[in-house]
């Protein structure tokens, strides 16, 4: 879409969300952040709040909304496996009843929505890497079910939408992503670590560390959003969007403290129930269809990341840790 054009970003607020905007806003749209503070915080959107071309309506998605748009990202759902099964049930509502209501938008107002999936909906994955026609390997009563069935009944609602009532619909399963603005205490494993190793205190790797994950930098990701937008109408997806580089978590926590120079402990704590084992994403249609494929490697993602964590730890370095 051209310059002007009118986003509903919900979740807009949060990690990826406030970095969407950011690209939204530098393109000359304006956009419109729906999203409750939940897992998200002001500051990540404090620079945008003052703009003409910018606004935040502070609501729960599962409340019904009615905004003039012309295209809808739908982001709004906690992440981190930490926070999203702090309270379950609100999860799913979120992430079906949420979901409901920005395909009732898009219905309503005929505008194209672009759904936030994830990498969860393949569970623990029987295939590596994972292409998108794998029907993955989810435990529905687990306490991570939440989270995966909620966002695989997201998917079923947004493809029977645009069976039922041909709404221009586009799904995206965003495998790990990390960078700045990931919230030092939301408990993913990037932050988990980055914070531990800043502050010396031991790094947590649950069980051996030998489970795998994929990470993308944030502003691949966006890239892969904005693109993916862009689209035709009959491109749906579902499109995987990661980072095919895959590191064992214990790599993971190597790395960190090679970064920072930190001298924490490794300790091995219990692996939680339905740990995914591996998780890769096969990125093959993302290549094909949007020409798209991540550009920042760890090796110089990390030490961004780090930086901004270091800054949320103390800021103006105002403590000894920093
Ligand atoms: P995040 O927690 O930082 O952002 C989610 C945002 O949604 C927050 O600002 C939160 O306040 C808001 N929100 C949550 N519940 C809400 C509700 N009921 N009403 C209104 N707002 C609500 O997480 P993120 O990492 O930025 O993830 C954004 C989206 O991307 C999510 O849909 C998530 O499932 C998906 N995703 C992220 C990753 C990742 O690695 N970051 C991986 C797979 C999928
Ligand atoms: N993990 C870990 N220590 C931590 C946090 C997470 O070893 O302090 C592991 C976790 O068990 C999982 C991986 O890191 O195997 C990624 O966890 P995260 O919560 O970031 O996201 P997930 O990919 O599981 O949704």
């Amino acid at each position: 879409m051209s310059g002007g054009a009118r986003y509903l970003v919900t979740g807009g607020a949060g990690f990826i969300g406030s970095h969407l905007c950011d690209r939204l806003i530098g393109a000359g749209h304006r956009v419109i952040c729906l999203d409750n503070g939940l897992t998200g915080r002001e500051q990540n959107i404090r620079h945008l709040l003052s703009r003409p071309d910018f606004d935040w309506l502070k609501q729960d998605v599962t409340a019904p909304f009615d905004v003039p748009v012309d295209a809808i990202y739908h982001l709004a759902c906690p992440a981190s496996p930490l926070q999203y099964q702090r309270d379950p049930v609100a999860t799913t509502r979120t992430a079906v009843l949420g979901t409901l209501n920005a395909l009732e938008l898009a219905r309503t107002r005929q505008v194209p929505v672009l759904i936030a999936s994830t990498s969860e909906i393949y569970g623990d994955p029987a295939v590596n890497p994972q292409p998108e026609a794998y029907w993955g390997h989810v435990n529905p009563i687990g306490p991570r079910a939440c989270y995966d069935e909620g966002k695989r009944c997201a998917e079923t609602l947004t493809f029977d939408y645009h069976r039922q009532y041909g709404v221009a619909v586009k799904v995206v399963r965003i495998f790990n992503t990390y960078g700045p603005r990931i919230h030092l205490d939301d408990g993913r494993v990037v932050s988990n670590f980055i914070r531990q190793a800043l502050t010396g205190a031991p790094i947590t790797l649950f069980g051996a560390g030998a489970q795998t994950r994929s990470f993308c930098y944030v502003d691949d990701l966006v890239e892969g959003l904005i693109r993916m937008m862009a689209t035709p109408p009959a491109c749906t997806g579902p499109v995987n969007l990661g980072n095919p580089e895959e590191v064992s978590i214990r790599a993971l926590a190597e790395h960190i403290r090679h970064c920072t120079g930190s001298r924490a402990p490794l300790v091995n704590d219990p692996l939680p129930q339905d740990d995914p084992q591996r998780r890769k994403p096969d990125i093959t249609l993302a290549q094909r269809l949007l020409n798209w494929a991540p550009t920042v490697p760890l090796a110089e993602g990390l030490p961004v990341t780090i930086a901004d964590l270091r800054e949320q730890l103390c800021p103006n370095h105002s403590d000894s840790v920093c």
